[in-house]
């Protein structure tokens, strides 16, 4: 008999377009599918996201058992427990999807040395993104550092590939140990339960990705290009979560919403081109968390205010659009794209916080926190990242909030305790007449917006000098 396969799941918690199970299934041996919460992962999930992968992890077994494979649930340091495993199973390969941030994919190397060790091959598919990073390079055979010009030499290379079908039937083994059960893990949170608002705002999970996909393509897509900058309206997908944990491919994401008639020029598929740009950069900059990618940035001078940083994390800065986008992401896990990109610009323009600071808070607490994503976000926010935001540019988070949310829908259903005030005061609530104001519970503003940018901008001219 062909000695068995053990798959390992990580960032790929799906059975539809999953080149290591298709592998695994091709070979024609048994399979043992394994999930390891691993304890030295550098840079270990953030709370929101612990929570997702309780319910992203239930599902998966669930599909996985209804299909004749067991997920087998192990905690600890993947390079001790695989070569163990495949020893008691008598397994001569591990097979896994490739994970896109250099410093989880590092661990990889251990682990491949210590099954070598045991004669067990450990076998990285390529995984996760539309092209590889060594494919997109300029003329001169650079990697590029600008957006544009990225996706239009993506663009020109053949098509992302046909994704994987979803297999019907997965012969499994009885593991040969019981393996641990899920709620041993403690990923959710107990007292107190904050993930209230997460269990009501998503489905984690393979199905709960497909539903969206679907219910996007067919309401949503359409109406994207008027809507997506509008955060009070369901105008985008939502799909970065699933995306995140590998609950939805991209070639499978791609696939779908070139059939329902998207260009990859523009629109949606434009901008999962981002996500592509920040997973290559990570592959260059692979500390890009924590430093930034313009070197100038090192000297800025950031500020340290532990009593300005409490408010922007509780959502009480005093600006609406501001707190909203917070305490949206406090509620659900998860901040409308327009917002977070002035969350972020308030945060290390107007505060003058460090950038890492609001990065580690998204980590924490967004259901999509994504090791290319997060720090590209915020590096773009700061300036300091390859194609960002000119440092010239402070969004003015009063004008911000008139423009993308003109009757102050967003504001008033995250921050009701504004919810009285008349319209023209909902995004500058303090020029509000003083009889309007009377008991609202509302914090004045941190700082003042016009001082602060201009403060600001000379922080930032010192930096550029
Ligand atoms: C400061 C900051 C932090 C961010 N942190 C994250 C993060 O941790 N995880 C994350 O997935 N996205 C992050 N983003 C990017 C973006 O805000 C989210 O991807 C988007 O809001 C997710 O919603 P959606 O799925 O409805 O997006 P849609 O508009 O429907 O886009 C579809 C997909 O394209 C990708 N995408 C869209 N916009 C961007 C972008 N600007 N950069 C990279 N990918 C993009 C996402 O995978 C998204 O799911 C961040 C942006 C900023 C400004």
């Amino acid at each position: 008999m062909t000695s068995p396969v053990i798959v390992w799941f990580r960032r790929d918690l799906r059975l539809d377009d999953n080149p290591a199970l298709s592998r695994a299934l091709a070979s024609g041996a048994p399979l043992l599918p394994v999930y390891i919460w691993e304890e030295d992962l550098p840079r270990p999930w953030g709370a929101a996201s612990r929570w997702w992968l309780h319910h992203s992890l239930e599902s998966l077994s669930g599909d996985l058992a209804r299909r004749g494979a067991p997920l087998l649930l192990l905690r600890g340091v993947a390079a001790r427990l695989l070569p163990a495993l495949a020893r008691r199973l008598g397994a001569a390969r591990v097979i896994c999807n490739r994970r896109n941030d250099p410093a989880a994919a590092g661990l990889d190397r251990a682990v491949r040395e210590a099954l070598a060790a045991e004669g067990v091959a450990l076998e990285v598919l390529a995984h996760g993104l539309l092209f590889e990073p060594e494919s997109v390079k300029s003329r001169a055979g650079q990697p590029f550092q600008v957006f544009t010009p990225f996706w239009r030499a993506a663009l020109a290379l053949p098509e992302p590939g046909a994704p994987l079908p979803m297999p019907e039937r997965v012969p499994g083994l009885v593991p040969p140990e019981p393996g641990l059960d899920l709620a041993a893990l403690a990923l959710r949170p107990t007292a107190p339960d904050w993930a209230g608002g997460l269990a009501a705002t998503w489905q984690p999970g393979e199905a709960g990705a497909w539903r969206r996909l679907t219910a996007f393509l067919a309401e949503g897509a359409a109406s994207y290009p008027r809507r997506r900058d509008l955060p009070a309206e369901d105008g985008t997908s939502r799909l970065s979560p699933h995306l995140a944990f590998g609950e939805l491919s991209p070639r499978r994401l791609w696939h779908a919403a070139r059939a329902a008639g998207l260009h990859p020029a523009e629109g949606f598929l434009r901008e999962l081109g981002w996500r592509e740009f920040c997973h290559h950069m990570l592959f260059r900059f692979p500390e890009m968390a924590t430093r930034p990618q313009r070197a100038a940035f090192e000297r800025f001078p950031w500020r340290q205010d532990p009593a300005q940083w409490r408010a922007f994390r509780q959502g009480r800065t005093g600006y609406p659009f501001v707190d909203a986008g917070l305490r949206q992401l406090w509620h659900s896990g998860w901040m409308h794209n327009r917002v977070r990109m002035i969350v972020a610009s308030f945060l290390v323009k107007d505060l003058r916080l460090p950038w890492q600071w609001g990065e580690a808070w998204f980590w924490d607490t967004l259901v999509d926190a994504d090791p290319a994503n997060n720090p590209g976000g915020w590096q773009w926010a700061a300036g300091c990242g390859m194609d960002a935001a000119p440092y010239f540019r402070v969004f003015n988070p009063v004008l911000q909030g008139r423009r993308f949310d003109p009757d102050g829908a967003y504001v008033r259903r995250w921050c009701p305790d504004l919810a009285d005030l008349p319209a023209a005061y909902l995004h500058a609530p303090w020029q509000a007449p003083p009889l309007e104001r009377i008991g609202l519970a509302y914090p004045p503003p941190l700082v003042e917006h016009e001082r602060a940018r201009k403060e600001a901008l000379a922080a930032f001219a010192a930096i550029k000098d």
